[in-house]
């Protein structure tokens, strides 16, 4: 009989947004006739820019001939040309990102799971809470010891580090989700500085990067000094360019990145990532590449924005309402999201409840995001402009 993996036993048995559609679906059973309206996934609803798709389609026609026909890619890390495009799309913003420290992948969500293979389990772990679950998740399954960094109210949902306790893996996350908050480059340089200390390794979602429109907040771990020796960046098309149903994201690992085995040798972190991929995993397809390079053009980028500031007026028309209405939120600003206090300390499961009873609106319970979510609550930008205006407005009746 095989043994099995038991620290799966232990992770939580309802995923979230299970246990939401769970209630939902109870809900419509019981109102047939409820106009429901969904701020709680996370996906986008726009459509992908025309560039894009029509790189896709040249991609796909290239398959489709002989002389242009592409099998596995050598690497499978990603062809140049997109690895090119992003390198360049780092420097626009201050980042000094070479194409070989550019990985291509299925999108962020896999390497932010797997990245676990390749550390030690022994390994203090240090994430801040609430956080996207992935990262608590994928250590679990291992058996690791996860600490967690208060992200709450009095820090403005971004957690600093804590200089009397020691960790060797750092999740962090900026733009938050679910908090949207970010961190300054005061804030990251501080978190550079503890990861050193501790000889630690950070890894840095940046997943939400585009979204950030104040030039003073860094959009890359690598906009911060001496980070290129203690970080690894994952980023993803998913909310910049509409890919999450298309699926491509890169990781950077660089060069500089390097820690000491037991026997004493140096190891770069960037071979032991190839030689897990190299073994578990065949690259992206060649069209979504395509597509995925067409995203990093100048008119790749404009079509890109035009989709992200609609997402962006979305989030100034909750926020306006929550200000009008009193109630304290974080993010709406350099994020899709917005993460709101429960009116009338009321618990973030109860608000979910009233919310989904009373006006038919579905957001998601902060406390599925950690202990610190508890009280709180996340709402998305990612829905239609009427739906939203609509929502809003059922929120201030319920509210006023
Ligand atoms: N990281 C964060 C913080 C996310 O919120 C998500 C998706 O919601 C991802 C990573 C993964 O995105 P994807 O796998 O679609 O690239």
């Amino acid at each position: 009989m095989p043994q099995l993996n038991e620290n799966f036993l232990k992770l939580e048995k309802n995923y979230l947004f299970i246990n939401i559609a769970k209630k939902i679906n109870a809900f419509k059973e019981k109102n047939p006739d409820a106009d429901i309206i969904r701020m709680g996934i996370g996906d986008v609803t726009l459509p992908i820019a025309p560039v894009v798709i029509e790189a896709m389609k040249r991609g796909c026609d290239e398959m489709g001939a002989k002389e242009t026909f592409r099998g596995y890619e050598d690497s499978g890390t990603g062809y140049d040309f997109l690895k090119d495009a992003i390198s360049r799309y780092y420097a626009s913003f201050g980042a000094e990102v070479k194409p070989s420290e550019i990985r291509i992948n299925d999108g962020a969500k896999s390497d932010c799971g797997n990245i676990v293979d390749i550390f030690g389990n022994d390994n203090v772990v240090l994430i801040t809470d609430p956080a996207y679950p992935v990262y608590v998740d994928s250590n679990l399954m291992c058996g690791r010891k996860i600490i967690y960094a208060d992200s709450n109210e009095e820090n403005g949902f971004a957690a600093m580090p804590d200089e009397s306790v020691h960790a060797d893996i750092i999740y962090l996350c900026s733009p938050n989700n679910p908090t949207g908050s970010v961190y300054t480059r005061e804030q990251l340089e501080k978190w550079v500085a503890y990861a050193k200390k501790n000889n630690a390794v950070i890894i840095y979602d940046s997943a939400y990067e585009a979204f950030i429109t104040d030039k003073e907040i860094p959009r890359s771990i690598f906009c911060i000094e001496g980070a290129k020796s203690c970080a690894i960046e994952m980023c993803s098309l998913s909310k910049t360019a509409g890919f999450t149903g298309m699926r491509c994201g890169y990781t950077v690992i660089p060069e500089e990145l390097k820690f000491t085995a037991s026997d004493g040798t140096e190891v770069s972190v960037a071979q032991l990532w190839g030689r897990r991929q190299g073994s578990k995993f065949n690259g992206v397809s060649y069209p979504v590449q395509c597509a995925a390079a067409a995203v990093f053009t100048d008119e790749g980028l404009a079509q890109i924005h035009e989709n992200i500031a609609y997402y962006q007026e979305n989030a100034h028309i909750i926020a306006e309402t929550l200000n009008k209405l009193g109630v304290k939120f974080t993010g709406g600003v350099n994020s899709p999201y917005i993460w709101l206090k429960c009116p009338n300390n009321m618990k973030s499961w109860d608000f979910f409840d009233l919310l989904l009873e009373k006006i038919a609106v579905v957001g998601t319970p902060g406390a599925g995001f950690g202990k610190n979510g508890e009280g709180w609550f996340r709402l998305t930008a990612f829905g239609d402009r009427q739906r939203t205006i609509e929502a809003m407005k059922r929120l201030e009746t319920l509210l006023a």
